[in-house]
């Protein structure tokens, strides 16, 4: 079995490597150790969202995000798109400040924006605690049912003659391709490793840490909520990187039900559900919310996601390994960045230019010691 690339991992970020690959004309193998998109792919919120903590990380998000609006129109109902947009809410001055600051950044960058008052964002979501300072509107981030999505991709990879090869993990990578648990040899002219939080178990040194993260699901409340909201204090949360956080951040699904988050946890293997920090997590949710006490919840789970130190993902050659890729390590923002990620890999395969710069994302930017600690 010899292919011009195998692909390690069907989550959303191997699927759409997969499907971009197949669309070169690449013959492409897909291992898959469990069911596709059942890793962090199904553990995750599927907010397809503009973020803008560096200009790295603004140009992959936008990028990817006109990606998916291109292919939207193509997405099987039970990918349940909706382009329902987002408000970051500011509950004080300095947040408000915070919304000005971002609103700038967007608009100046081409991003559509509205900033919210008091009274408008009361009037965008009546269900939020009177006395929120305001907020800003990102009318083009939309939601995604990831696993399905995941599923989408493979199926296009294999319309396009790509083999999978499921309930088989990868053992190793060794110089003629990847060795499978059952023994099976693949050969690959390149091997990408896009395992997600597993990736450093194929690539020993990879600098990808586990952080573990709780969500919560409702019964159907239709109506309840229209936009994704996320509270600006988020920020705050999401850049410790020792410290457990919690913050508000909850969806509206297409089912009607709510989708609640989130939390960051660095140093956890348990994937266990933590009451304390569930409690936590709703407690916010409802500082916020307050009519989510009277709701019902219907399930609660964990997933890992992937941690690089910069937060930026790993996208491109390893670097000493010849023929090894890395697409891995995309944190909180791997459904958004998948189609990006997918469109960078394949241009550097294909040795093409890229749209947007790829340097930020090539694993060659950590140093060498550390991906081969
Ligand atoms: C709570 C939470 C909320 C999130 N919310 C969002 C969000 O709103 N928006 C967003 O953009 N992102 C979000 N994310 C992040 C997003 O879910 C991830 O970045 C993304 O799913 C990563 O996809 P992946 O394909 O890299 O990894 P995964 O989905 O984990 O896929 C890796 C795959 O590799 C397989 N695998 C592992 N080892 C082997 C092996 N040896 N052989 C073969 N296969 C193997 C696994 O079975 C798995 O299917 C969230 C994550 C969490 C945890």
């Amino acid at each position: 079995m010899t292919y011009d690339v195998v692909i390690i991992g069907a989550g959303i970020v191997g699927a759409a490597c997969a499907a971009e690959c197949a669309r070169e004309g690449l013959s492409v193998a897909i291992v898959e150790a469990g069911i596709i998109g059942g890793g962090a792919t199904a553990a995750g919120m599927g907010h397809l969202v503009v973020m803008d903590d560096s200009e790295a990380q603004f140009a992959l998000t936008r990028y990817s995000q006109q990606l998916w609006d291109e292919v939207s129109d193509e997405l099987p109902r039970e990918v349940e798109y909706d382009a329902c947009g987002t408000i970051w809410i500011a509950a004080d001055d300095e947040e408000m400040a915070e919304a000005q600051r971002k609103a700038r950044f967007y608009s100046e960058r081409g991003v559509a924006v509205e900033i919210l008052d008091e009274q408008s964002l009361r009037e965008a979501e009546p269900n939020l605690r009177p006395g929120l300072v305001g907020g800003l509107r990102v009318p083009g981030d939309s939601v995604i049912y990831p696993p399905c999505a995941a599923q989408f991709f493979v199926d296009q990879a294999r319309e396009r003659g790509a083999q999978l090869f499921l309930g088989d993990a990868v053992e190793a990578v060794d110089a003629d391709g990847v060795r499978l648990r059952n023994g099976t040899s693949i050969s690959a002219g390149l091997i990408v490793n896009s395992a997600g939080s597993w990736s450093p178990l194929l690539t020993p040194g990879l600098e990808v840490k586990k952080r573990k993260g709780h969500l919560v699901i409702t019964d159907r409340y239709p109506k309840f909520l229209r936009h994704q909201l996320v509270e600006l204090g988020y920020l705050k949360s999401a850049h410790s990187s020792t410290a457990d956080s919690v913050a508000f951040n909850i969806q509206p699904r297409r089912t009607g039900q709510l989708l609640i988050g989130s939390s960051r946890q660095y140093e956890v293997d348990d994937a266990g559900v933590d009451p304390s920090i569930l409690r936590r997590m709703l407690e916010r949710a409802v500082e916020y919310l307050p009519g989510l006490r009277k709701l019902s919840s219907l399930r609660t789970w964990t997933g890992f996601r992937a941690a690089t130190p910069d937060k930026l993902p790993l996208i491109g050659p390893h670097g000493e390994h010849r023929r090894l890729y890395l697409a891995t390590g995309h944190e909180g923002l791997g459904i958004t960045t998948s189609l990006g990620t997918a469109k960078l890999l394949v241009a550097q395969i294909m040795n093409r230019s890229t749209q947007i710069p790829v340097t930020p994302y090539l694993p060659a930017r950590v140093p060498q010691e550390s991906l081969h600690a």
